[in-house]
């Protein structure tokens, strides 16, 4: 069989636009139903801990994973201190290949699908540890993720009262400005975490700073509360206390990359978590009582990419976002790939142009 498909390239304006279209908030809901089918389909994945290049700044990661019919990774950073040179915090980009013959189906920016699949796995997993008929939530970090996170537990939770507080006020501002036209919600601004965090049913910590940090300290939070921690997601940055984390039932995406990285780095190597797969499929529950505190410590995971991917790559060519490219050499004789390079050669000093924008076959 030859293949004579080209592969898929998404850019960042690809996507921002496809997503605008579809709206966030379905986008969000859709691609939190293929999150959860995936985590549903645990025991079909080749799964490991991501790859985790450190410096002094931030943190570069590679994260592969594989369903025996699709694989998939993205390469991401976490640079906290970018914003001071005009640069996101975290960054994004990832592939979706077939494994039958290891094509690479599409190349995308995943940096505004990266902040759509954290939300939809937060709100999925508060949906499973929130007390039931939460509806306010208090947002301590706003940004770049935050207006996601907002979106994601509106819709999927019913979440209508936001407390936001952030270190720069301005952050709080561009959040409050950037959702004012969603209906149902409403968002105040708080002075400090301990007055966001008055009345909340969930906390959501979306901060970012490479340290050991303390948001949250156990007298803040009260009985019966759940703590969604999204921004401790590396070695040596965390953002809740380790007593906090002592008296919680507390939920993981995959285990042996989350002790490494998650807030639990903090606790014994044994101390109990379990896996979302699990709660997901109902062979553990997410809270046991009215009173427990629950924690939601998310690092995020290749399997939420992969669907991310998968949902992309969809609704890409149902809206016909993006364009095709020779992302990689198709010689006529597959074997010939020399002789291919001269022909490429050829073409140049001819100034003829070789078919760069095709339909995806
Ligand atoms: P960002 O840099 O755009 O925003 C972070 C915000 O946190 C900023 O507005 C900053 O002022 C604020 N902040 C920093 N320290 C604070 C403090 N002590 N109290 C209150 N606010 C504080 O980053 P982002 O892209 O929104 O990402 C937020 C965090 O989430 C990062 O740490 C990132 O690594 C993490 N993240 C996690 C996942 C996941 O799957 N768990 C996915 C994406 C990002």
């Amino acid at each position: 069989m030859k293949h004579t498909a080209r592969t898929l390239f998404l850019d960042a304006t690809d996507a921002a636009r496809l997503v605008a279209a579809i709206g966030p908030q379905a986008a969000i809901v859709d691609l939190a139903g293929q999150v959860r089918q995936a985590f549903l389909h645990w025991d079909d994945f080749d799964k490991s801990a991501r790859l985790a290049s450190h410096s002094a700044r931030g943190v570069i990661e590679l994260m592969p994973v594989s369903d025996g019919s699709q694989y998939a990774f993205k390469y991401v950073n976490g640079h906290p201190r970018n914003a001071e040179h005009g640069m996101p915090t975290v960054m994004a980009c990832g592939m979706l290949a077939e494994v039958e013959t290891g094509f690479p189906l599409m190349l995308a920016d995943l940096t505004l699908a990266t902040a759509l699949r954290t939300a939809a796995t937060s709100a999925l997993a508060a949906r499973a540890m929130a007390r039931p008929g939460a509806a306010t939530m208090a947002l301590i970090g706003n940004g770049a993720q935050a207006e996601f996170q907002v979106l994601a537990f509106h819709a999927m939770l019913g979440v209508r009262e936001i407390a936001a507080y952030d270190i720069d006020p301005a952050a709080t501002a561009r959040l409050m400005r950037n959702l004012a036209g969603v209906p149902g919600l409403s968002i105040r601004r708080a002075g400090s975490v301990e007055a966001a965090l008055a009345g909340a049913d969930i906390v959501s910590t979306v901060t970012a700073d490479k340290t050991r940090a303390t948001i949250l300290t156990p007298s803040m939070v009260r009985p019966g509360m759940h703590l969604n921690a999204v921004g401790g997601d590396c070695p040596g940055k965390t953002e809740l206390h380790a007593d906090i984390l002592r008296r919680a039932r507390i939920v993981v995406e995959y285990e042996p990359q989350t002790r490494i990285e998650g807030e639990i780095q903090q606790l014994p190597a044994d101390a109990p978590v379990t896996e979302l797969w699990q709660v997901l499929a109902g062979h553990a529950p997410g809270r046991a009582s009215a009173d427990e505190v629950t924690v939601f410590d998310s690092v995020g995971f290749a399997l939420e990419d992969y669907a991310a991917l998968r949902w992309l790559y969809v609704a890409a060519q149902a809206h016909r976002a993006g364009r095709a490219v020779e992302l990689v050499a198709m010689p006529p004789d597959p074997r010939n790939l020399y002789g291919w390079m001269l022909a490429q050669a050829g073409d140049n000093e001819t100034g003829r142009s070789t078919p760069r924008q095709e339909a995806v076959a």
